[in-house]
């Protein structure tokens, strides 16, 4: 049998040395930590501080600025968002200024026309009747085209405020379009056109009648206008089991295809002199393709210079907001 005696100060001494030096590395632990998340945080905010003061700057109205994509990957793409977002809201601001400026030059061109013609009456005072009933008809025919642009200005500015103004209703297409030819005859007669309708099928849609006789007005007035005397506009009517398509061909001056996209755009004409001429505002097609995204449809159109001219606009039978 073995009997050690030994005392046991030395291992309560190494073992409260331990937990002395297990509590000091803990303190030290607990310290780094806190100072490394403090400056991991003051370097992440600096980033974030850098996005901020770029998004004041622009909120402040600074909009045609763009916002400084650095820092980490998840900063850069909030800052990539904003500037498309910037860049979207800048393409609507630079139609909007154009817009307003187009306007503008539209309805000053009547009151140009109004002013001469009144002064140039003023500066002969023994004119004889003859002239003044000469000007004042020319000063009637300008108020009254300032008439039609501001008219055209309105329809528009309805169709504006989408969904929400939509007077839908179910409406036979067959009869809204030989309403609009009939009243369209007398101005065709007037230069010997000749206007045919042909339907394929007999149709009932679910539309906005008003807006859509106007779009439809639009283009068989166009049909008419940009023709030659005797010639001929043609509407046709289809539909399958979701649309009606409504064709409107003419064989007049026809359109150049590098103008065929931009017809649609407000105030845009190929030929300004035989628009104005016609009493045209350049308005009417940008209603007619608004009124058909309003339908959630489409327009589109195909023409050859000197052979005329085919629109087709393509509506849903059934309306869906
Ligand atoms: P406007 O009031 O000048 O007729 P629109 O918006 O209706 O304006 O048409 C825009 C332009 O497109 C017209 O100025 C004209 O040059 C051209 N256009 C439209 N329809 C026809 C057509 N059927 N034939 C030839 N050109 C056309």
């Amino acid at each position: 049998m073995i009997c050690i005696i030994a005392s046991c100060q030395d291992v309560y001494d190494m073992c409260s040395y331990m937990e002395d030096q297990k509590d000091r590395l803990t303190i030290l632990m607990i310290t780094v930590m806190f100072a490394l998340s403090i400056g991991i945080s003051i370097l992440m905010t600096r980033k974030f501080k850098v996005l901020r003061q770029s998004v004041q700057y622009v909120a402040e109205g600074h909009t045609d600025e763009q916002i400084k994509e650095i820092g980490y990957t998840e900063v850069r793409e909030i800052a990539g968002r904003f500037n498309e977002i910037l860049g979207k809201m800048q393409i609507l601001e630079d139609s909007r200024q154009e817009f307003v400026s187009n306007v503008s030059h539209e309805l000053k061109t009547p009151i140009t026309s109004i002013k001469v013609l009144a002064e140039s009456l003023l500066t002969q005072p023994d004119a004889d009747a003859s002239l003044y009933r000469e000007f004042m008809s020319d000063i009637v025919e300008e108020i009254d085209r300032e008439n039609e642009i501001i008219t055209d200005l309105l329809a528009l500015v309805k169709m504006d405020k989408k969904v929400a103004n939509m007077n839908v209703e179910t409406v036979n297409i067959n009869e809204l379009i030989e309403g609009i030819i009939k009243r369209l005859k007398p101005l065709a007669q007037k230069r010997e056109i000749e206007i045919g309708f042909e339907p394929f099928r007999p149709v009932v849609a679910e539309i906005d009648s008003v807006k859509l006789s106007l779009a439809i007005t639009n283009l068989i007035e166009n049909g008419i206008k940009y023709n030659e005397d005797h010639g001929w506009v043609h509407v046709y009517l289809n539909a399958d089991h979701r649309f009606f398509y409504v064709k409107v061909e003419d064989n007049g001056v026809g359109i150049p295809e590098e103008y065929q996209d931009q017809i649609f755009e407000r105030f845009y004409r190929v030929d300004k002199a035989r628009s104005r001429e016609t009493g045209g505002t350049g308005l009417g097609l940008a209603i007619t393709r608004d009124v058909a995204l309003l339908h959630k449809g489409a327009i589109k159109v195909h023409s050859t210079p000197g052979e005329g001219t085919t629109f087709t606009m393509r509506i849903p039978l059934t309306y869906t907001s």
